[in-house]
């Protein structure tokens, strides 16, 4: 049975291409597999090297032997992935709700991107496929190097991996970032989907989704009712403490947060802000770990 490699559910570029670039690194013994429907910006960059998308997986047999990549908390993984038999995990996320039973591999760094890690650990033999993925992956999770998640290091490798890749890495970037960013053939509703994930802290059960924009405008106001309608059913189904829904505008660095449950209030406060019709803003605000999570 090949060992199984994949990213967090509602997967994003570095997800699905650090599972792909990883198996790659380790051979047929292994296999990148997608616990989710592809993002545009993912479709954009397997379609611009002619990659077909991992298989679609819903749930791991009990000992499945599995690596986890840009993820760890079980709430964020496949079903049943407390049955599965862990061999490693390479991420750049804070450690939490997760658990093994044997010893195992486990890197995980504090930089912008799985890819990154990876990068610094197989860095022989990268192919042109492996750097088109792993550069793609860093792009997308540093918001071309200007998320404040992005360190020195990421910006290192993707320029080494520029090369390898024989890209233009700010043209391609925007292309790409731009191709992630049109929502408009998303139903309302699948906005909620793309990216969204569960945290439990020590406050509550949290369920915290981001969408980029370049026009925030359009993609709010136009769609806000029908959004608040949709959290508000999924807070009581899954009895959430609040579902934050982050709306970036990827050009302005700024993003418009709708917030519904029980502890918005509290959670606005947090941010020293006061909750207007469902919302706060928050100027500066485009990294969901770094500038969010921690206040929940
Ligand atoms: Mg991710
Ligand atoms: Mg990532
Ligand atoms: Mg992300």
């Amino acid at each position: 049975m090949k060992t199984l490699i994949f990213g967090h559910k509602n997967p994003d570029t570095d997800t699905i291409c650090s599972a792909m670039a990883l198996s790659l690194f380790l051979g047929d013994k292994t296999q990148a597999v997608r616990l989710g429907k592809l993002n545009k910006e993912t479709e954009f960059v397997l379609n611009y090297i002619g990659e077909g998308a991992p298989e679609l997986l819903e749930n791991v047999e009990d000992n499945q032997d599995v690596i986890l990549v840009d993820h760890n908390e079980f709430g964020q993984s496949i079903n049943n992935i407390e049955k599965a038999n862990i061999l490693a995990v390479y991420d750049h996320h804070r450690i939490a709700n997760f658990k093994c039973v044997n010893p195992i591999t486990i890197d995980i760094r504090p930089v912008g991107c799985t890819a990154t890690v990876l990068y610094d650990k197989f860095k022989d033999n990268i192919t042109k496929t492996m750097a088109h993925l792993m550069l793609s992956a860093i792009i997308s999770d540093t918001l071309l190097f200007k998320s404040p998640t992005c360190t020195d290091r990421d910006i290192e490798v993707a320029k080494i991996l520029e090369k390898i890749a024989e890209l233009n890495l700010n043209t391609y970037g925007m292309e790409m970032l731009e191709a992630g960013s049109s929502l408009d053939s998303y139903k309302t509703i699948e906005l909620l989907d793309i990216d969204t994930k569960e945290f439990k802290t020590d406050n509550g059960y949290y369920s915290v989704g981001q969408i980029n924009t370049v026009d925030l405008e359009k993609t709010l106001l136009m769609r806000e009712t029908e959004l608040l309608i949709e959290m508000k059913k999924r807070v009581d189904d899954k009895n959430f403490d609040a579902f934050l829904f982050v709306i970036t505008d990827i050009l302005n660095s700024n993003s418009e947060v709708i917030l519904v449950g029980e502890h918005s209030e509290l959670i606005a406060s947090k941010f020293k802000k006061e909750l207007k019709n469902s919302k706060i803003t928050l100027d500066g605000v485009v990294s969901r770990k770094k500038q969010i999570v921690p206040n929940l």
